[in-house]
């Protein structure tokens, strides 16, 4: 039979804001050893703006960003929120007649007679657009139109004010390693790796390689030792669910992302893994 505490652990978690779907998970927090964060919407706010606006050759700002605004209009990534929220206009959806939203790489859609292209580099070079690589410190969105490219929008996020203590109190509980992974450009991840403490950042990655990178650390870790990975859910279902122990910032979060996660946070505070790790720690006291 499963100790009375062991529920009581869930129950006082619960209250805290942490939802743990079984026991089994609160006594995993008792050993974990490497905290694997995603970057956008976990350590970020996930909330972009637009900062810059490039357009090539005749087009003009406002005709660039209503390529892109048409292109994000059924995209519910933080991105795409960002390039609705700076156009302001309504969308005629009419006008799209095909879309494709590609993980880990942006959005091809068609507007009428003209196919776009909206995302990063590796989208560029997978259609084979003639473009130059822009070397920036915010997230670049390149544009082309019936593979012409029509220039870039910088677009920039912020790090949560809660990020750095959450990685200072997993340090203070004893966690060995701390991990971020990102789809964003090498430049962005670390700049917040280096502005967070964190020791291990991995950068332009697919899901499919998130979850690679997941099982290499696994198999670096020691036997006994869990591993963490907390993410708010776009694109990261599958790495969710590999994981020791998938957590997922419900602040945010898909559907996907808490029915994959073992653990659900329900605000979008980073620092509430240390609060359940504390509370494993407890819980562990009472029973033992
Ligand atoms: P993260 O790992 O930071 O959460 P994602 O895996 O969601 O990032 O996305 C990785 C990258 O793929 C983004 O930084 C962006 O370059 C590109 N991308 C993803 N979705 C979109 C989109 N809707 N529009 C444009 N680019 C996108
Ligand atoms: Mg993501």
């Amino acid at each position: 039979s499963i100790p009375l505490s062991f529920f009581g652990g869930i129950g006082g978690a619960s209250k805290s804001g942490v939802l743990v779907k079984g026991s089994n998970y609160l006594e995993a927090l008792n050993s974990v050893e490497t905290v694997i964060f995603d970057k956008t919407g976990t350590l970020t706010k996930g909330v972009f703006n637009v900062t810059e606006i490039h357009p090539k050759n005749d087009v003009t700002k406002e005709g660039l960003l209503e390529y892109a605004a048409y292109a994000e209009s059924y995209s519910n990534h933080p991105i795409a929120i960002s390039i609705l929220k700076a156009y302001e206009k309504e969308i005629d959806k009419d006008k799209i007649e095909k879309y494709d939203e590609i993980p880990g790489h942006g959005i091809k859609i068609s507007v009428e007679d003209k196919e776009i292209l909206v995302g990063n580099h590796k989208l560029m070079d997978k259609e084979n657009i003639n473009y130059s690589k822009i070397e920036s410190i915010g997230t670049i969105l390149y544009v082309s139109v019936n593979s012409d490219y029509i220039g870039y929008i910088v677009i920039s996020d912020e790090v949560k004010e809660d990020s750095a203590n959450a990685i200072k109190a997993l340090k203070a509980l004893g966690v060995k390693k701390i991990v971020m992974l990102t789809g964003d450009a090498k430049s962005v991840g670390e700049k917040v790796g280096n502005q967070l403490g964190i020791d291990e950042v991995y950068a332009e990655l697919l899901p499919t390689e998130k979850v690679e990178i997941l099982e290499e650390l696994d198999s670096q870790k020691s036997p006994k030792g869990k591993i963490v990975f907390v993410g708010d859910g776009i694109n990261d279902a599958p790495v969710l669910a590999r994981a020791d122990i998938g957590m997922a910032m419900g602040g945010l979060g898909s559907d996907a992302a808490i029915e994959a996660a073992d653990i659900v946070i329900m605000t979008d505070e980073p620092s509430k893994i240390s609060t359940a790790i504390k509370i494993a720690k407890r819980t562990r006291k009472i029973v033992w």
